[in-house]
């Protein structure tokens, strides 16, 4: 099913919606018809300087007559081809005959009998239906916009929760910048081409509907004569719509890639300036821009042409009807170039009626050209929308989840290769078992795997061979909320949100009460200054990312947070890395206390935490080079040596 059925099918939910809408576009049609077919009985009128009644009596003995000289005419001819179609022509003029006797009570009871009060009569009647029509052009509109409204956040809400639940390895297939994009651009042109497909693109084309049907009433081959060149539109149209698609589809991904910009230079704000980079940024941003203002242009100019197409093509098809209609009328044919068009020849007033319904298909037609280019800009949009939220992700609970005592006896990784991208292997082959209540320091260079590691236990990341277990039970065995809820992470990649300090510590505990907040921040050594230093304690609001506290501060309040939570595994990541002493000497106390009973990994560069730890692990390219205390890998392993000479004399 294309993409952009798919939206459409959204408007299930809202049926109700979608038909008092639909009901409004089609009342609005009607009477934009009825309105036009009104003219009739004007120019009826003003041609003839007749009443409604007057009228109706002429046109019964016209007809009477006709049908009188056809059962002359029948009864003149041999039986045969001839004899069938007048028989034809005179059950047509018999059943008019009776619509008008029907009409006749109603017309003589109700309708003016002077010319004057029948023009006064149907221009009352015209402006009623316009007001009807106008309401009902108003239920359109604001019912279309509600119908955009509400699948504009059905499809925000769906791609949200989609998102909740993709691991890292799909989500960084298209990057924040990217589900930005999806969740504003994209949706923002699908919902407005779908407010403008169930508003103007039902309205016009019914309008048009019926307008063309009352032209067919009137005289339907003048009608198929006329619309010989509306094909060509069609296909002039469909080539536009394709180049307006494939401009959007461009458009849309230049404006990623400016969005990618915007969010890489406003995050790294502080870094951009501190190097000076400012012009550099700047300049980028230019570039990009005016690339995505070029590609808007395009769409810009290949919308504008539809509105020249279908505004000539319209033209050429009334010239075309006014030229063969006139033909008819002035020399009171009812055939032209040999072919029949009428059983009787056409009055001036039935194609005054025709021009003007043929006029008032043009008009939506002309509208229609307008709203082309948003539909097909939607259309485009969720060709790009939809795929992604039929990505899949690939860490995902398995169908019959195992689980292991809490709390778990050992932590092994077998044997373990992981590769982020194809042929770069970050960890090989590597072995690590941690009994349970041990706590182990993670050394070793940047880019030797330490966190890659933390990744895999949290199961972000699934191991291209080996396994990683929790007793003997392989994680992709296991429940993914059974095996996290048994984690608590500190790292920096776990940033604090933009609420309160209560709020953040609570963050993953929503039972939590105050006082057993307050309990986990006396005990990440946090309470004091929560509650001295900041100007509303813990309803205090710590901006984003904890902008609005010191680097040590943000680290014990993710500590809190995680302590909270009363994990059996304790993951922390440079967690003192940005920190004061006395800070990093209040988190070591914290921990000191908190790691008994728990299995604690330390990913850290700094040698005073090392101390923390029970044993040592050294990475080096994704393998364990080394495994002991301190002493034991001074005395025997070169990396752990090196690696602390290069740290000591960078400290110096
Ligand atoms: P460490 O924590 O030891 O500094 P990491 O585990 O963060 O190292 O990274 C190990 C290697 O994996 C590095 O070469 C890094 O560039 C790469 N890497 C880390 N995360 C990703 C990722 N999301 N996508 C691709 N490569 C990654």
């Amino acid at each position: 099913m294309h993409p952009f059925f798919r939206a459409i099918g959204l408007v299930r939910h809202y049926r109700g919606t979608l038909i008092a809408c639909l009901a409004c576009s089609l009342l609005v049609a009607l009477l934009w018809g009825g309105n036009i077919g009104a003219l009739y009985p004007v120019f009826q009128v003003i041609l003839h300087n007749r009443s409604l009644p007057d009228w109706l009596d002429d046109e019964l003995a016209l007809r009477r007559r006709t049908l009188e000289e056809l059962q002359a005419k029948i009864g003149q001819q041999p039986v045969g081809q001839q004899v069938a179609l007048l028989n034809r022509q005179k059950a047509a003029e018999q059943a008019a005959l009776e619509r008008l006797m029907q009409l006749r009570p109603w017309v003589q009871r109700f309708a003016p009998r002077t010319a004057f009060g029948t023009l006064l009569a149907v221009m009352l009647v015209v402006l009623l239906a316009t007001a009807v029509k106008d309401a009902c052009l108003v239920g359109s509109i604001v019912l279309s916009a509600r119908l955009n409204q509400l699948i504009t956040r059905d499809l925000q809400q769906k791609l949200f929760s989609h998102v909740l639940r993709l691991d890292p390895a799909v989500f960084s297939r298209r990057g924040t910048a990217g589900m930005m994009s999806h969740m504003y651009q994209d949706i923002n042109a699908i919902a407005g081409g779908m407010s403008q497909l169930f508003g103007s693109a039902v309205r016009e084309p019914l309008k048009m509907v019926v307008c063309l049907a009352g032209a067919a009433f009137v005289c339907w081959q003048l009608l198929l004569l006329s619309l010989v060149l509306a094909p060509a539109a069609a296909v002039l149209l469909r080539l536009l719509g394709g180049s307006i698609r494939r401009a959007t589809h461009r458009l849309l991904r230049e404006n990623m890639r400016l969005q990618e910009v915007v969010l890489e230079t406003f995050h790294g704000l502080q870094v951009v300036q501190s190097f000076g980079m400012e012009s550099h940024e700047e300049e980028r941003f230019v570039r990009k821009s005016w690339d995505c203002y070029r590609r808007a242009m395009r769409i810009a100019f290949y919308s504008s042409l539809a509105k020249p197409i279908t505004e000539l093509l319209g033209l050429a098809i009334v010239f075309v009807a006014l030229l063969a209609g006139t033909h008819l009328v002035l020399n009171q044919q009812t055939t032209l170039l040999g072919i029949p068009f009428s059983d009787r020849p056409l009055e001036l007033a039935e194609l005054l009626v025709f021009y003007g319904l043929l006029i008032g298909a043009a008009d939506p037609a002309r509208r229609l050209s307008d709203i082309f280019g948003a539909v097909h800009s939607g259309i485009a949009a969720a060709e790009r929308f939809f795929p992604v939220l039929e990505m899949q992700p690939v860490i995902t609970d398995p169908p019959q989840p195992r689980s292991t005592g809490r709390p778990h006896r050992k932590i092994c990784f077998d044997r373990v290769t992981f590769a982020y991208t194809d042929n770069q292997p970050v960890l090989q082959e590597l072995t690590l078992e941690i009994p349970f209540g041990q706590t182990i320091a993670l050394v070793g260079p940047n880019g030797s795997g330490k966190t890659t590691l933390l990744n895999l236990l949290l199961r972000f990341y699934d191991p291209l061979s080996g396994a990683v277990r929790l007793d003997e039970v392989d994680l992709r065995e296991m429940a993914l909320a059974d095996l996290r809820s048994r984690i608590g992470v500190v790292s920096q990649q776990f940033p604090l949100f933009n609420d309160t300090v209560f709020e953040n510590i609570r963050y993953g505990s929503p039972d939590a009460t105050l006082q057993e907040v307050v309990e986990a921040a006396r005990r990440a050594h946090c309470h004091r200054f929560i509650e001295e230093q900041l100007e509303h304690g813990y309803q205090t609001v710590v901006g984003e990312n904890g902008s609005r506290l010191s680097g040590g501060q943000r680290q014990r309040i993710a500590l809190a947070r995680a302590m909270l939570r009363d994990p059996e595994i304790l993951l922390l990541d440079e967690a003192t890395s940005q920190v004061d002493v006395e800070s990093e000497q209040l988190i070591h106390k914290a921990l000191e206390q908190f790691k008994q009973g728990r299995t604690v990994i330390l990913v850290t560069h700094r040698w005073s935490t090392l101390s923390l730890a029970d044993r040592i692990v050294v990475l080096e390219k994704g393998r364990v080079v080394g495994d002991g205390t301190h002493q034991q890998l001074i005395e025997t392993c070169p990396a752990y040596q090196r690696l602390r000479e290069w740290t000591m004399l960078k400290s110096a």
